[in-house]
């Protein structure tokens, strides 16, 4: 009898896994993709976009062009697994499965900034199209004022309303830029830095006087350990181009155009740019028992395998797991294809294990023109922490029609 495999989530781990296991299990098991939307984004397009280096638009696809003819999608929102029975509870009824594929992402928190003006929580792609909306028309000449101004808001709600005015900035009085990363994992840990460098390079470029500040809680710009070489690196740059870092920097409340940290400190803005707080999605941690084996409270993988550490018959990958690795698209891209591996020989009874090795890469872009390309496995750093041009073409050229065309696909997700 053929298997059905249920993936969901039609993401980037998830349509990934979908075309690379439906090319490996040919006619054993029907794939079947379940996601509440069609609509699949290029997530790093987020934080390109606010600075004319990406369109959001060219980066927003419908899934069902890049699955493969024998996968089947279905639009429907999980809300709730049961392991036992093997079946997943949807708005849309039940669906049974044989094996399953967990690739839900992260859901975003809403923070204390709602109703705030001039605040662009850019992780969400409401909050980076107004940031370039402001961007645009500050640089145009005007004051980020406009009767019909979105106003941003977690959650994907963009409502509209009156911006009060921003001041014209001057050498004494700069344009006060705060980007803020919340506490706990965030999906790429090193957007919040490139939002920051590049939000001080487009506007030092429009000749707009600026003083960009990061705010975070821990007190490395980027990490230590595997990340340590890439921290100090960007750290130099931080200081070259005269953008400040604030460690211990846990935000609390936002009001009067002041971000509070729990400690009563506060940090004035002009522009507020927060990365909006992340955790495993309400569904898997309230709706299922996957998350239980796990401390971080995501789904409790083997980190080399991709299989559930207590659930049989279940697999995740990407931003929902507990796999102590950075949260990013590379880290997925190679974390599907050990899962399909050994999804494949466990349909198939064949003895082959595939090991994901730990695998996650950053491009951190500092400027225009440049970036330092960070990588790292479960063994430590891999890359040499260089600001280069070739690690910008990469990143902005290179990268992005490799997802779409290539790793979306299911094409050379090992490599
Ligand atoms: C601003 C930003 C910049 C980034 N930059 C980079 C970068 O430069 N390099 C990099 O490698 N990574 C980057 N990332 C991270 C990368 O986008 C994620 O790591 C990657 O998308 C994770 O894939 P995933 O499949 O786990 O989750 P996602 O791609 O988020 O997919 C999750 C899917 O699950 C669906 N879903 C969720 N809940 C439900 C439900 N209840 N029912 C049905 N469907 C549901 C969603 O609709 C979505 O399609 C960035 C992310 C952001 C936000």
């Amino acid at each position: 009898m053929t298997e059905r495999v249920l993936v969901l989530g039609a993401g980037a781990g998830g349509t990934m896994v979908a075309n690379r296991l439906d090319r490996e299990l040919g006619g054993l098991a029907e794939v079947v993709v379940l996601d509440r939307t069609p609509t699949h984004r290029y997530q790093p397009a987020f934080y390109l976009h606010p600075f004319g280096h990406a369109d959001i638009d060219a980066h927003t696809r419908d899934v069902r062009d890049y699955l493969r003819a024998d996968v089947r999608f279905r639009e429907a929102t999980v809300t709730g697994i049961d392991p036992g029975e093997r079946m997943v509870a949807t708005g849309d009824g039940s669906v049974e499965y044989d094996r399953l594929v967990v690739a839900l992402g992260h859901e975003t928190v809403a923070g204390p900034w709602a109703g705030e003006p001039h605040v662009y929580p850019f992780y969400r792609p409401e909050g980076a199209r107004a940031l370039e909306e402001t961007l645009s028309r500050l640089v145009g000449g005007t004051d980020g004022t406009d009767a019909e101004t979105p106003v941003a808001a977690d959650g994907g709600v963009a409502t509209t309303g009156a911006e009060p005015s921003l001041p014209t900035p001057t050498a004494e009085r700069p344009l006060r830029v705060v980007v803020t990363e919340p506490e706990g994992s965030v999906s790429c840990s090193g957007a919040p830095a490139k939002a920051a460098l590049l939000a001080e390079d487009y506007l030092t470029a429009h000749d707009v006087p600026c003083a960009v500040t990061l705010a975070g809680p821990d007190d490395h710009v980027f990490g230590t350990g595997k990340k340590a070489r890439y921290d100090e690196e960007l750290a130099d740059v931080f200081d070259t181009r005269g953008v400040t870092y604030e460690g211990g920097f846990v935000v609390d409340g936002v009001a009067d155009q002041r971000v509070e940290s729990e400690d009563g400190q506060t940090i004035e803005y002009d522009l507020y740019l927060p990365v909006s707080p992340q955790r495993c999605p309400a569904v898997l941690t309230d709706e299922s028992p996957l998350t239980a084996a796990s401390d971080e409270g995501y789904v409790a993988v083997d980190p080399e395998t991709m299989r559930h550490r207590t659930a049989d018959r279940v697999y995740a990958l990407g931003d929902c797991t507990d796999a102590p690795t950075s949260k990013t698209a590379a880290a997925a891209r190679k974390q599907a294809a050990a899962l399909a591996d050994n999804l494949t020989a466990d349909v198939t009874g064949r003895a082959y294990e595939s090991r994901y090795d730990g695998f996650a890469a950053c491009p951190l872009l500092t400027e225009e023109g440049k970036a330092i390309l960070a990588g790292y496995d479960y063994d430590g750093a891999k890359f040499p922490a260089v600001e280069s041009r070739v690690s910008w073409l990469a990143d902005v050229e290179a990268i992005p029609r490799l997802y779409w065309q290539v790793w979306l696909r299911g094409y050379l997700l090992g490599v």
